[in-house]
């Protein structure tokens, strides 16, 4: 083929519409693990060998001999809403680059796919709908969505391929985005290509989606060999449940060059999920369960507990006290909870000094429905810049930039508890964030993870046993409690789970 112009640019928010905060245009600007809003050629530099959609697609192209313009890449931690006025002007620069290149032969976007703004349920479906008016009807426009991708109708009508990826924890970001080249690829060498999208009549936890365990480890496993002959791609996204739209949860899309195939093989795929749906297990455990099983455990390898529904990476505040409280109370030794936000409390800690003690109110600042502070004494054991390189295969290549770190231990009550305590919101996915404050995360009893199923990828293999762990926070996951009022009529609402009838 040919070499090609292909303009790329990036987007990506994960809304849960359940969420205490907004995202403003400054969020998607600063940088956090992932890098702040970067423009033009700097892209090269920054995207380089990072596990990022970007990345793997720019690979790509460049392993084939075509030549990518760079618009712009930027991402915000997931939150509520995206603000219009974020959406606005990021979309504005993405179309107005688009209209700035002459003879673009392909777009490329690295979008997540459940971006839900102030105004539009559907944030990516709209942004493809303005950048499919800027480049017009004939131009290839292809995209890369994350696993937890709400799919929708439009999204598929919009662009000629979409590419999800296949692992949570996602460590193929950066081959999903060379997956979306290879579609262009073969868009590229066919005269047009054929499409399947079906949306799946259940949502399912996300505790419950991960691609280690049954059965999403067997239905991932299958795609490689859909994907053979006429079809070219084929894909599952697992649904991201806490975004109250009509369009909410899972889908498979499917591409090929004809739709017989695309289609039979599409229907292969959706009765494996159908058929996989007694098999969801969302085994949530309360606090003191899980730290009265830590502490009993005799393993030398540390017990983790998950506390999945206060992840930032979910839109959660990272702020609840609820499983610190419970280590407190059972006098818990040798326990590490990460990350824990509170910029104040690091200003304070910051102000105090390392070494000294101080009495302070900890966490539960984000306004929640009954959540409180954690009252107490704590000493400053250290304070450090969060600055430091990742190290999981999730987040290879990638240097967290989150502000001022503590590390406080807990001095009032008869318990070794310490917490780690940030001033911007990252996802505890990585035990880089303990070696980074001095804590070797072997040698620990208890580690007390702020992460909903990504901590796996660098946490299960220094471990004995997770619990997956149900305390306060803003990414629920038991979907019976949440109070949806936008969802389609007749979805089921967990697998196996009643009907949705919100409308009737
Ligand atoms: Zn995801």
């Amino acid at each position: 083929m040919k070499a090609k112009k292909i303009a790329i640019a990036g987007f990506q928010h994960e809304t849960n519409t359940f969420a205490p905060m907004l995202a403003p245009y400054e969020e998607f600007v600063k940088a956090d693990a992932w890098p702040g809003l970067t423009l033009g050629d700097d892209l090269c530099a920054v995207m380089n060998n990072k596990n990022l959609p970007m990345a793997g697609f720019m690979a790509a192209a460049a392993n084939r001999g075509h030549r990518v313009l760079p618009i712009l890449w930027c991402s915000a931690e997931p939150s509520s809403y995206v603000t219009q006025d974020a959406f606005e002007r990021i979309s504005d620069m993405i179309c107005s680059g688009l209209s700035n290149q002459p003879q673009v032969d392909a777009v490329y976007l690295d979008i997540h796919g459940a971006m839900v703004t102030e105004v539009f349920d559907d944030g990516e479906g709209e942004l493809l709908s303005r950048v499919r008016e800027t480049i017009g009807p004939d131009t290839p426009l292809v995209a890369s969505l994350d696993f937890h991708a709400n799919v929708t109708q439009r999204m598929v009508e919009l662009a000629d391929g979409l590419t999800v990826f296949r692992t949570y924890p996602h460590v193929d970001m950066a081959l999903t985005g060379g997956r979306a080249f290879d579609l262009l690829d073969l868009l590229h060498q066919h005269e047009r290509i054929y499409k399947s999208f079906k949306k799946i009549p259940f949502l399912i936890p996300c505790p419950a989606q991960c691609t280690k365990f049954e059965p999403c480890r067997s239905i991932y496993s299958r795609l490689p060999e859909l994907q053979r002959g006429d079809v070219w791609s084929i894909d599952f996204a697992a649904g991201f449940p806490p975004a109250d739209i009509h369009e909410c949860g899972p889908a498979t899309v499917t591409y090929g060059g004809t739709q017989a195939q695309v289609d039979r093989v599409a229907d292969e795929l959706y009765q494996l999920v159908i058929d996989a749906e007694p098999e969801f297990e969302n085994l949530l455990v309360t606090s003191d369960t899980a730290v009265r099983a830590a502490m009993a455990s005799e393993n030398e390898k540390p017990v983790v507990l998950a506390d999945v529904q206060d992840n930032p990476g979910a839109g959660g505040s990272s702020d609840t006290v609820g499983i610190l409280q419970a280590l407190i109370e059972h006098g818990a030794t040798g326990s590490v909870v990460a990350i824990l936000n509170d910029p104040g409390t690091v200003g304070v800690a910051a102000n105090a000094g390392a070494g000294s003690v101080i009495s302070i109110e900890l966490g539960g600042k984000s306004g929640q429905i009954n959540q409180v502070p954690y009252q107490g004494a704590f000493k400053v054991e250290k304070l450090r810049e969060g600055r430091f390189v990742c190290a999981s295969t999730m987040y290879e290549g990638m240097e967290a930039d989150i502000g001022p770190m503590a590390l406080l231990s807990v001095v009032d009550r008869d318990c070794d508890v310490r917490i780690i305590v940030g001033s911007e919101r990252m996802q505890c996915l990585d035990l880089a964030i303990f070696r980074h404050m001095g804590i070797q995360p072997e040698k620990q009893k208890i580690l007390v993870v702020k992460s909903t199923v990504h901590f796996r990828d660098d946490f299960d293999p220094i471990s004995s046993e997770t619990f997956l762990v149900e305390a306060p926070g803003a990414h629920p996951c038991r979907l019976l409690n949440i109070d949806y009022k936008n969802l389609r009529d007749g979805v089921r609402l967990e697998p196996m789970g009643p009907e949705y009838r919100g409308q009737t």
